[in-house]
């Protein structure tokens, strides 16, 4: 039997080893009593504290997906394919990596579903391949790859929505999108621990699954406490400075 999402749930993702970001979040969350919370996964990779940040989702029992970053700081395999910077930090953190954070980053499983939730990292579309949604031609493709009313996508760390209504698709702007019933919808849900649309503060999801009320919410979080630890963890100092200017 699936399960059902809960009335009104949170969605966050790419954590990214931010952990005064990640903390930020859940005081957050916690704040406004979400019954769920669901993870799309890059908890780790960037940050200064992986292993802090895999134990507050693995200890809260969040449900969480695989992603590109979690997957190469694993086994170092694929790590050719990332920018010079990004290889370094996901060799830092491969070998910091305790067993027990290893067992669970690779026990994650790529997507999830629940009633009308899908959960991936990237795309529906071969969700082990790592594709960016990042316009409208690649999201109409993918809506043929979930059957459900909702899927939630991070990776791009860029919020957005794409509404399909019929076989057209359009993408409604704004903090809060009222969700259709008619309609069905590919949610990018920006991310926690690295925004990269040039806003510094991180970004995470809200829906009500009664009023169909999707909200982006944007929290300002100690960016300079996450860059001083990259710095002091010898990662490179680029880590430091992109999150100060939300890139
Ligand atoms: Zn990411």
């Amino acid at each position: 039997m699936t399960s059902d999402v809960p009335p009104r749930f949170a969605v966050f993702s790419d954590i990214h080893a931010n952990l005064p970001a990640l903390r930020r979040f859940l005081e957050s969350v916690d704040a406004q009593a979400c019954e769920g919370l669901y993870c799309l996964g890059d908890i780790v990779g960037y940050g200064a504290h992986p292993n802090e940040c895999c134990e507050i989702v693995r200890e809260r029992g969040i449900p969480a997906v695989m992603g590109n970053h979690d997957l190469v700081a694993l086994t170092l395999e694929g790590a050719d394919s990332f920018n010079e910077i990004a290889r370094q930090a996901v060799r830092w953190t491969h070998d910091r990596l305790t067993p027990q954070n290893r067992a669970f980053l690779e026990n994650l499983p790529y997507t999830m579903a629940f009633g009308d939730a899908t959960f991936v990292h990237a795309s529906p579309i071969e969700p082990r391949n790592w594709h960016y949604v990042l316009n409208q031609s690649a999201a109409l493709a993918n809506f043929e790859a979930f059957d459900t009313w909702l899927c939630f996508i991070g990776h791009s760390h860029q919020p957005l929505v794409v509404e399909l209504e019929g076989d057209r698709i359009h993408c409604p702007e704004g903090r809060e999108v009222a969700l259709r019933r008619d309609r069905r919808y590919l949610i990018n849900v920006g991310s926690i621990g690295q925004p990269r649309d040039r806003d510094p503060d991180s970004c995470y999801v809200t829906i009500d699954m009664e009023s169909g009320i999707l909200k982006f919410h944007r929290l300002t979080y100690p960016v300079e406490e996450a860059g001083r630890a990259i710095e002091d963890a010898g990662l490179p100092p680029e880590l430091a400075y992109r999150l100060t200017v939300g890139l």
